[in-house]
């Protein structure tokens, strides 16, 4: 069995969701081809060798630098070809979810998106979706020869198998008419950490009365080392930037420990935060309906207790 695992970059280095693919297509067995597009930086594509690909192609031509959905889409499926590959693996996001997709339709191949564990092969192909916002389950028989898996955040353990590998160029040839549409600018998130990708997050509400109040709650982010997010109603008003924004119309962050600080818990919200492992809630209502999500929680002001935290957590280190 090939697999050919698409790996999405962020500033030249691979984006850790798809090093979890390709730690993901290594525990499927088989062969593991990774793949980059546009420009990355040399030393970190051989890096994905740690993580179970033993080939790395890099797709190096400037016009794959800005990412568009039906170009990647046809590389990626003339590289299923070349490297005769039966699977493509690749993280669930913005990008790997619809280029998936159009591949899937494009050579006729099964195709499972939010995929949260590794395949059952006992009796077919059988895998464990994520539906409804993280609130069940399905399972989905893949039927074809051909598979197109996105995997969701998690659903491998990021763990060092192998040592860097060789990374081979491949030449593609892209013409101006293969484009369909131009990105014409893009707007950079801020922050040291990518909210999809954190591990820890700690998200401010309304409670927090208003972006003057912020600070104490970056404080605590910077002690924990994790991406700020926030509620819907936080970043309409403008206090926060709309990349912040975590739910059902947000980002859907999947970390180790979420912080939720003066957010009520409307079902809205829920929906970006319940793949959490440990989701901690703080308000100052011991009947905010978050707390019946939480994992712990803690009844009080937020101004209150969230230099006490900060402080608690800097004196631990
Ligand atoms: C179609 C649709 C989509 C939506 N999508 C999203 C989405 O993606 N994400 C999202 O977040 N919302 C979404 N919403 C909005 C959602 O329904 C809620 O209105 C919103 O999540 C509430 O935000 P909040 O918890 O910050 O504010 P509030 O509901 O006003 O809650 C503020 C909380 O802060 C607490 N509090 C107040 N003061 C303090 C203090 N000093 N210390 C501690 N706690 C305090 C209060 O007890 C309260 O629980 C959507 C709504 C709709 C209709």
């Amino acid at each position: 069995m090939n697999v050919l695992v698409f790996v999405e970059t962020s500033e030249g280095k691979p984006r850790k969701t798809s090093l979890e693919a390709v730690a993901y297509a290594h525990l499927m067995g088989g062969a593991v081809t990774a793949i980059v597009l546009g420009g990355a930086d040399a030393n970190a594509l051989q890096s994905i060798g740690k993580y179970g690909a033993t080939k790395v192609l890099h797709a190096d031509d400037p016009k794959l630098n800005e990412p568009v959905i039906q170009v990647y889409a046809e590389v990626l499926t003339k590289a299923m070809q070349d490297e005769n590959a039966d699977i493509l693996v690749m993280a669930g996001s913005s990008l790997g979810t619809p280029v998936a997709a159009k591949i899937s339709i494009k050579i006729g191949a099964s195709f499972a998106s939010n995929v949260v564990e590794l395949p059952n092969t006992t009796a077919g192909f059988n895998v464990k979706r994520s539906i409804y916002t993280g609130k069940a389950f399905a399972l989905v028989e893949m039927k074809k020869n051909k598979k197109v898996i996105a995997i969701k955040k998690n659903a491998a353990e990021l763990k060092e198998v192998g040592t860097d590998v060789q990374v081979v160029n491949y030449p593609v040839s892209l013409k101006a008419s293969d484009f369909n549409t131009k990105i014409i600018s893009t707007e950079k998130a801020t922050g040291d950490i990518l909210l999809p990708e954190a591990e820890i997050v700690v998200s401010g509400g309304r409670g927090m009365k208003g972006p003057e109040h912020w600070g104490i709650l970056e404080n605590l982010a910077k002690a924990l080392h994790a991406a700020t997010g926030c509620s819907k109603p936080v970043s309409d008003m403008g206090w926060r930037p709309h990349h912040e924004h975590v739910g059902q119309t947000g980002v859907k962050v999947a970390p180790q420990l979420y912080i939720a600080i003066g957010i009520s818990g409307a079902i809205q919200h829920l929906a970006g935060v319940n793949s959490s492992k440990c989701i901690v809630v703080i308000n100052k209502d011991p009947d905010a309906p978050f707390f019946k999500a939480a994992d712990y929680g803690i009844v009080g002001d937020a101004f209150e207790v969230l230099p006490k935290l900060t402080a608690a957590v800097l004196a631990a280190k």
